[in-house]
């Protein structure tokens, strides 16, 4: 039999969270990255909808958003990148009926400004004007280039020395004294420590860990890729919305992804559409512009994970030593990926947090799940 590799820290998941993860702890420490997949981002990861909206989630999303935007602007000069960002914006629209949603949106969200329809009918040349009463712009939306991320992130991780071990699935975990002993397609590994980076699978890990689950729960949100007219550019359009967010839709390359933004309750799996919601999804976009959706080019389904009070949930728990939590991203874990992750190289590393981390990273405990 093999000897088994002997590192610091096991990173369980591949997705934005574990690799942002693993590239910040590899610095410091030796690292091995457990994917079940073949490839890098296969999940949620890989489903987003790619942007980063400053004024989105509550007060520790908020916080971790913005605290993210200047690594993804102003990236590190080793990553020999200019920004992983690119303008794009958002507008959101108010049928007649919508007008005292639109108003509590302006009142409550920061960064939102009222535009006339006839502002908001130059930036998306589709909208039917008839439709619209009031609208708003959030200029400082922007696009995150997620793949570039993954990349980047990976590369940082093989330099660090990091070992990597794709289409292997966690299926056992073995707490022997002060050690984890993992075993699966091709890995015999042993650490004091594991982080739970499985996205919606984070609560089946803690299970085979031995651990009762702390209650997050995947939602379902779907996107379909439709064509419009040669004629009409759309490179410039920016995030377009429903204000009651029950319809999205954003330009991506050449084409526009439409969500019905909707959050089904589901089980872990690797996630499909359901043609009848994402119909009734194009439907209520379809009546806010003036051209016909004729066909679906793709469609696909993504899962976005949440603890019961939608914060994050990062650190050790406190039941088992050597079990860390990252996980709970919601709709906002590719924007919150930098600053989430620079929290957990932190914890794991047993290094101080700035004062006002220390106060964000408890709100993110685990423990607030656990009697
Ligand atoms: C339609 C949609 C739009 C979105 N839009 C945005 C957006 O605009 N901006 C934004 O910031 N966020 C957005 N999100 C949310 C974002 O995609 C997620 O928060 C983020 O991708 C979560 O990353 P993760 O690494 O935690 O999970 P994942 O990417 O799902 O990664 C978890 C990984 O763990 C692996 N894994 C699971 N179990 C095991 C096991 N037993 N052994 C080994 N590996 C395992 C999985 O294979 C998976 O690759 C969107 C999500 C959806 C679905």
């Amino acid at each position: 039999m093999t000897s088994p590799l002997c590192v610091d820290v096991v990173v369980i998941g591949g997705g934005i969270a574990g690799l942002s993860c693993a590239a910040e702890i590899s610095t410091n420490a030796s690292v091995a990255l457990i994917e079940a997949e073949s490839q890098w981002g296969y999940h949620s990861t890989g489903r987003s909808a790619a942007v980063t909206i400053p004024s989105s989630g509550g007060m520790v999303i908020n916080r971790l958003i913005n605290d993210s935007l200047s690594f993804l602007s102003t990236p590190p000069q080793a990553l020999e990148i200019d920004s992983f960002l690119a303008p794009r914006g958002q507008l959101l629209v108010a049928t007649a009926e919508q007008e005292s949603q639109m108003q509590d949106y302006l009142d409550r969200v920061q960064g939102v400004t009222e535009c006339t329809v006839d502002e908001a009918m130059k930036q998306v040349t589709i909208l039917r004007r008839e439709s619209i009463r009031r609208a708003a712009i959030e200029t400082a939306v922007q696009d995150i280039d997620v793949d570039l991320l993954l990349q980047k992130r990976s590369k940082i991780c093989r330099e660090n020395g990091a070992q990597f071990f794709r289409s292997s699935r966690i299926k056992n975990l073995e707490r022997v004294g002060d050690i984890w002993k993992i075993r699966t397609q091709g890995a015999n590994i042993q650490t004091p420590v594991i982080v739970n980076a499985t996205g919606a699978w984070a609560d089946e890990i803690a299970r085979i860990a031995g651990l009762r689950p702390i209650g997050l729960t995947p939602y379902r949100r779907s996107a379909a890729l439709i064509q419009i007219p040669e004629n009409y550019n759309l490179s410039q359009w920016p995030v377009f919305s429903s204000v009651l967010v029950d319809w999205y839709a954003k330009p991506v390359s050449g084409k526009l992804m439409v969500s019905p933004a909707e959050e089904i309750k589901v089980e872990p799996h690797d996630a499909f559409v359901d043609d009848l919601v994402l119909a009734e999804g194009i439907d209520r976009y379809q009546q806010m512009v003036n051209i016909n959706v004729t066909r679906v080019e793709h469609s696909w389904a993504g899962l976005r994970t949440f603890a019961p009070d939608r914060v994050p949930v990062v650190g050790y728990d406190p039941r088992v030593s050597g079990f860390f939590w990252l996980a709970g991203q919601g709709g906002y874990g590719i924007e919150t990926s930098p600053a989430l992750s620079i929290i957990a190289a932190t914890l794991l590393t047993g290094k101080d947090l700035s004062p006002e981390y220390k106060e964000l990273s408890t709100l993110m405990k685990p423990d607030r799940f656990i009697n």
